[in-house]
């Protein structure tokens, strides 16, 4: 009989596996693949290394205006794929020898929730019972597809073969703007493919500030991605080997359509049906305070959470709740409302806290302070002007939110993601001083001018 027996070891399940390990609990960790889940295998981790091969061929292109003589650069696709895959293959191999070491036990095989335990099939159709005090339910998500588009892994993919593509699909088109689309978009666009990107909704990364948007709105143009925003395609055809996507009374024929509208909750097949917890459109429903489901020893966790943001250090942060509640007996909620979002897309963009848009819904009167990238020493020396930072505080009162748009915006969204928790005012965290010349001054003018005062 294990403390805690875990399905699936992605983020929310490995994380909740290593976590334990303070409390000196027995866990045995179920997985039927490699463990990593859609983060380390076929999402963040993939797609970053990605990203960065397509950052280091943009930049090596814009040599000469840094004054570097270079031939014109070449791609190598296999070489990125390789480099790709043995970044992968590093931190599994990592993640794989750290569970080893905090003692857990990793069961590869098919879990499912069976009479207070878990059952688990292994490859060759043989059974085996675990037993545990507390069953958490990490089974993570799969892209959701949408009709008349079926995925054939080769014309119509999801974003898990597009991360494997053997060679440059020389015209894409992408259906959905959100987080993946975007990030594809950059990084097909530096790669020199021809883009096309078609969201349903008025603008890309439709939650996002539009102000920060409209900086990598520019970006991707620049690319020459073509955005089609307040778009729906019809149903495609086959056309001479490419597809063709029709939208409005225009179509685009492209070698592959990338289908990239969310993911779904992988909850069926799990066992759910045996037990007390409540699963709403698949997602299963928590205390979010203890990630407890209606089940009293049964918790779920990651992308299968309904309500919560479909984010692997979401799920990391529900995996030690669970842990820290099952050792203690004591409540350590998430505070979803300072994790940030970073969208890896050339150039990032990057938000936490409350929107200008959500702060107004909720009826609070609020003010808003941008400053943009354009007079900031450091992203001139980067030749990375095109951005802002966005800060949204309550009139008189603390920070509720903050965008960065702009090279490096991933990183320096995190000291924001503190005033936000910390419900800093802005003249409070505009009294430290930021090292200059860095692009992170542009969020100490942004906190002097909301404190009411302002420097540059
Ligand atoms: P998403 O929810 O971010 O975006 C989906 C987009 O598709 C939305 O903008 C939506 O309006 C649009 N859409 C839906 N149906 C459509 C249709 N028929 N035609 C055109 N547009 C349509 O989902 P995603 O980009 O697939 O990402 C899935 C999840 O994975 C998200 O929760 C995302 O946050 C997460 N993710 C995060 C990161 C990151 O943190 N950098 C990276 C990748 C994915």
């Amino acid at each position: 009989m294990y403390d805690v027996a875990i399905i699936g070891g992605g983020p929310g399940g490995y994380a909740a596996a290593l976590y334990a390990n303070n409390f000196g609990l027995s866990v045995a960790l179920v997985e039927k693949d490699q463990v990593g889940g859609t983060c380390l295998l076929r999402g963040c981790i993939p797609a970053k290394a990605w990203l960065q091969s397509a950052h280091v061929f943009s930049m090596v292109k814009r040599a000469g205006e840094f004054g570097v003589v270079s031939s014109e650069p070449e791609l190598d696709w296999l070489k990125a794929l390789e480099r790709k895959d043995s970044v992968v293959s590093g931190l599994v191999k990592g993640l794989g020898g750290l569970l080893k070491g905090r003692g857990v036990e990793v069961i590869n095989g098919y879990g499912a929730l069976k009479d207070g335990g878990i059952e688990v099939t292994g490859k060759d159709l043989s059974t085996l019972r675990v037993e545990a005090a507390n069953v958490i339910l990490a089974s993570g998500s799969v892209p959701r597809g949408i009709p008349g588009y079926d995925f054939d892994g080769t014309r119509i993919v999801s974003s898990d073969d597009a991360l494997d593509w053997k060679r440059r699909p020389d015209r894409v088109a992408i259906i959905g703007g959100g987080v993946i689309g975007c990030e594809f978009a950059s990084l097909l666009g530096d790669f020199g493919s021809e883009v096309h990107v078609f969201e349903a909704l008025d603008q890309l990364l439709p939650e996002m500030d539009p102000d920060a948007v409209k900086t990598l709105d520019r970006s991707l143009r620049k690319k020459k991605v073509k955005i089609n925003t307040s778009t729906i395609v019809g149903a495609p055809e086959m056309v001479d080997g490419a597809v063709r996507v029709p939208f409005g009374d225009q179509s685009v024929d492209v070698d592959a359509v990338l289908i990239a509208v969310g993911r779904a909750p992988v909850t069926d097949g799990v066992g759910l049906e045996s037990t007390n917890a409540v699963v709403d459109r698949g997602f299963v429903e928590v205390d979010r305070a203890t990630m407890q489901t209606a089940e009293p020893h049964l918790f779920a966790v990651g992308d299968i959470v309904a309500g919560t943001p479909q984010l692997a250090h979401a799920g990391f942060a529900e995996g030690i709740s669970a842990i820290t509640y099952i050792a203690t007996g004591e409540a350590a909620p998430v505070d979803y409302n300072a994790i940030p979002l970073v969208v890896y897309t050339d150039p990032e963009v990057a938000h936490v806290g409350l929107s200008e848009a959500q702060a107004t819904a909720q009826g609070r009167a609020v003010t808003v302070t941008s400053h943009g990238m354009r007079g900031v020493g450091r992203a001139i020396i980067q030749g990375e002007v095109g951005g802002i930072v966005k800060l949204v505080a309550e009139t008189d009162g603390p920070i509720l939110g903050a965008t960065v748009s702009g090279p490096g915006a991933g990183e320096m969204i995190h000291e924001l993601m503190y005033t936000v928790a910390w419900e800093a005012l802005p003249a409070e965290a505009a009294a430290y001083i930021h090292a200059h010349p860095t692009v992170s001054e542009a969020i100490g003018e942004t906190l002097l001018s909301a404190s009411g005062r302002s420097l540059h």
